[in-house]
């Protein structure tokens, strides 16, 4: 059995906290995708974690996690996130965690060079988390990068880094007129935190294919969604990697599997980090509301998000590149505030009204249509059967159901494990 959970929208819909729910029923959980870019929020009877770069699955015992080849990965940020959870009593050996020796090592001057470029752009940056992910996923297609696997080779790897490195700084130091890379930290900093993580390197390929053949159940995790694709997104303020299920199998390092199900998370109104179109954006005392209401601060950064109602355009657009089998829609119990809730239903583009998600100046161009739905003014935090909850709530999940054209198998109200109704049961 292999299933992606992906994200609909712009990634933060609570993608963590539907794998740590789902991954009880998995036995191997693989990030795919992305680098430190983004946080998932996971809290269970352990406390309160965020993970950047380890699947969400580590907080379970019994499960292997993996780390693919279509992730970029900062070593120092890695042994930091594990040295925190082993902190916190987690157990982290290479029985429980596998690293790919394709997975790109994504070193302090792709950090340096987002920061500079974002400093260059000045207002019209791109609202990166300066984290060196573009750079990274860059250097990777013009094959001037370091891999996992290469930590275990280190004199090749110093023969090709050094070449690297003076390619590089054409660009840093020549360029930007920053302070020339020095080589010897950098392979201080390699052997420091590359040392830490080398017994967790293998060929994920051959793992799981094995796993597989032996009918073990594999869950994909995507990070960020799917309008921050990098094909199908708000391009360029999309992230650099392919957030949506069909990479699944290729960036955990089995391009010959198919998934058997994809589950769409999709949050019950819309919150968007950083720069670029988001439509339905609400602002003022309104938009203030939701973001306390929801906690719209970003995981990785802190940083408050912009928020607005559900977008029904973009959602239906999510659902469909994803391809989703199922929906979990996720802090329904955020919304229970509202009287009349608001639900981006078209695009007004021009004068004309669409219900297509459009490409380019169309979509910087895109108005919202707002119509309202009533709302069901009580906690529901506490509903557990589709039966609790009140009749305006239950007409809330027909209704986007409907409109996006796909079956809402869960709903989650409340960010602890136990906190959501399935709504098969
Ligand atoms: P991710 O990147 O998609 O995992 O999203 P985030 O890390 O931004 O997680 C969303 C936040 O909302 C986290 O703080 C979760 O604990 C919290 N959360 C998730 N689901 C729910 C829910 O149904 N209700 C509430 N109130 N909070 C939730």
């Amino acid at each position: 059995m292999l299933t992606a959970i992906v994200g609909i929208n712009w990634g933060d819909e609570g993608k963590g906290r539907m794998v740590d729910l789902l991954s009880e029923d998995y036995d191997i959980v693989a990030r795919y995708q992305g680098g430190n870019n983004a946080g998932h929020t996971v809290q269970n009877q352990l406390g309160k974690f965020i993970l950047n770069l380890l699947p969400s699955g580590i907080l379970r015992p019994e499960v292997v996690n993996v780390m693919g080849p279509g992730m970029v990965i900062d070593l120092k940020h890695l042994c930091g996130e594990m040295d925190r959870l082993r902190q916190a009593g987690i157990s982290i050996t290479p029985k429980n965690l596998k690293i790919s020796d394709r997975a790109i090592i994504c070193l302090p001057y792709h950090v340096e060079q987002d920061g500079l470029e974002e400093d260059r752009l000045g207002d019209a940056k791109y609202g990166s988390t300066r984290r060196g992910i573009a750079p990274v996923y860059g250097d990777k297609y013009l094959k001037k990068c370091i891999r996992m696997g290469d930590l275990l080779y280190p004199e090749a790897m110093e023969k090709r880094l050094r070449g690297i490195v003076e390619w590089k700084d054409l660009l840093i130091h020549n360029g930007y007129g920053a302070d020339s890379i020095s080589f010897e930290s950098l392979l201080e900093w390699l052997r420091t935190y590359g040392g830490q993580l080398k017994e967790y390197v293998c060929d994920l390929g051959v793992y799981l294919t094995e796993q597989i053949e032996k009918g073990k159940k594999v869950l994909f995790e995507a990070q960020l969604g799917a309008l921050r694709d990098i094909d199908f997104g708000i391009y360029p303020f999309t992230s650099s990697s392919s957030t949506i299920s069909a990479y699944a199998p290729i960036g955990a390092g089995i391009p010959g599997k198919k998934l058997d199900l994809c589950v769409g998370i999709m949050k019950a109104y819309s919150s968007c980090v950083g720069e670029g179109p988001f439509t339905c954006e609400l602002f003022g005392a309104e938009a203030e509301a939701l973001r306390e209401a929801g906690g719209e601060y970003g995981a990785a950064t802190g940083r408050p998000r912009r928020v607005g109602p559900f977008d029904i355009v973009a959602s239906r657009y999510g659902v469909r590149m994803q391809g989703a089998d199922q929906l979990a829609l996720t802090k329904m119990d955020v919304l229970s505030y509202l009287d009349q809730i608001p639900v981006c239903t078209a695009y007004e583009v021009n004068g004309q009204i669409t219900h297509e998600f459009p490409f380019g100046d169309h979509l910087a161009e895109a108005k919202p249509v707002v119509e309202y739905v009533p709302g069901w003014r009580c906690d529901i935090s506490g509903c557990r059967k589709k039966e609790d909850l009140p009749k305006n709530a239950l007409l809330y999940v027909a209704y986007l159901e409907k409109a996006v054209g796909c079956r809402i198998r869960y709903v989650s109200v409340g960010p602890d494990r136990d906190a959501y109704i399935d709504m098969e049961k």
